[in-house]
């Protein structure tokens, strides 16, 4: 009995397998503070709800078509139009079970084998494999110490293979938001070098300080029209579980997601769309909830960064996203981050995702999409196992991951 080699090489994803740990240690009675998955403690708002309820009611549960309701649709390209600007139709909208459906969607759509694809890290786990699985072949881009881009690099990377950037911005997992001449910078870049600029903006809507995020489709004619804009309800709307999300490209792009999802997956989900289109068509195309919420992260992110400031951690600020990733290099043993976070599950209860999973060996990573008291207590036990913590005299330099 034999798998497949791609079946045999993918992992498991380092967050979810985490998250799956961590909840299996509290069921068995351990205490446990879990900052390891990036998934909103907030309710699904209510209009949401509401909608989803209504449609399972009246029984109007049967299949989509693969790229969803033309209502849907129809709602996304309204939604584009008012937080990236610019004119949309429904053409250049397809549905997806969520971002991460919508990101694979997209890749299978542009990537060839042997295409290579730039991942600028600290890069969000799935992206290496998920280009794997298309044949592609990811190329690692090392940014600035701040976690910005690191324009130099990018320009280095790009070979006659490369086919595609990946754009991450707020950035999971540092929270780092790009600003508008860097976004256009890198979209002109695209344009020039025939690349597709492939944007995951998952936590567009969490942006805490400074200029909001920019989405390279809102800027030049020429940059939208290489851009494809992934996102979903799971972060601004703490919406997770419901599965849904988007791509909105060039039709022809749209149209291929389509055409592969129809084989793959059918439809998406119709309940979920149902969801999520009520929320879009709220007033100012978000749920009413969506402004305490993010008020809330912000809270939490203030109190946390002050925390790991206080431990001596040199974290880049995160402007957005729900994450902090601070430099903890001077703790590490051989065995790098990863030995750290399963010294600190082990000893202390406490579960973080090791800077390894995103490409950069230095850093961890900590969700704060979790109440105050935990964050509270997280740092509690953080700051009692670093202050412990015997590492060797020769503390390891620099690693970077792939
Ligand atoms: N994207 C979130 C995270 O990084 C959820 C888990 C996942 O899909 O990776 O924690």
């Amino acid at each position: 009995m034999k798998l497949s080699h791609r079946a045999q090489e993918v992992s498991l994803s380092v967050t979810l397998a985490l998250d799956a740990k961590a909840k299996a240690l509290a069921l068995s009675g351990r205490d446990v503070v879990n900052m390891s998955v990036g998934e909103p403690d907030f309710d699904t708002p209510r209009v949401a709800r509401e909608a989803a309820t209504t449609t399972i009611r009246g029984g109007s549960v049967r299949y989509t078509p693969a790229a969803g309701t033309p209502a849907m649709r129809q709602a996304v390209a309204r939604y584009l139009e008012t937080t990236r600007g610019g004119v949309w139709s429904s053409e250049e909208v397809t549905i997806c079970h969520s971002t991460k459906h919508a990101l694979s969607g997209a890749i299978h759509a542009l990537v060839d084998p042997k295409d290579e694809v730039l991942l600028l890290l600290p890069a969000w786990v799935s992206y290496v494999e998920i280009v794997k699985l298309a044949g592609g072949v990811p190329v690692s881009v090392p940014g600035r110490a701040d976690c910005g881009p690191d324009f130099a690099a990018i320009e280095r990377a790009i070979t006659p293979r490369t086919k595609a950037v990946l754009l991450n911005s707020p950035s999971n997992p540092t929270g780092y938001v790009w600003t508008r001449d860097e976004v256009a910078r890198l979209g002109r870049l695209c344009v020039e070098r025939g690349l597709w600029l492939i944007s995951d903006e998952i936590y567009r809507r969490l942006v805490y300080e400074g200029d909001p995020n920019p989405s390279p489709a809102s800027l030049a004619r020429d940059v939208r029209e290489r851009t494809v804009v992934l996102d979903g309800a799971s972060k601004s709307f703490a919406m997770t579980g419901w599965r849904i999300g988007f791509v909105a490209a060039h039709k022809s792009v749209a149209a291929a997601v389509e055409r592969l999802h129809s084989h793959l997956v059918g439809a998406p989900n119709t309940v979920s769309q149902a969801a999520y289109m009520a929320a879009l068509q709220a007033p100012g195309s978000e749920p009413e909830e969506v402004v305490a919420m993010v008020a809330e992260f912000d809270r939490r992110r203030r109190f946390l960064m002050s925390e790991l400031d206080a431990m001596g951690l040199v974290a880049p600020n995160p402007r957005g996203a729900f994450y902090a990733f601070p430099n903890v290099e001077r703790y590490l043993d051989a065995r790098g981050s990863i030995g750290l976070c399963e010294d600190m599950l082990e000893s202390e209860g406490l579960a973080l995702v090791p800077g390894a999973a995103f490409g950069v060996d230095t850093h961890v990573r900590l969700s704060y999409a979790t109440s105050m008291e935990k964050i509270a207590e997280a740092t509690r036990r953080m700051r009692r196992f670093l202050s412990t913590r015997q590492v060797p005299l020769a503390s390891p330099v620099t690693r970077r991951a792939r």
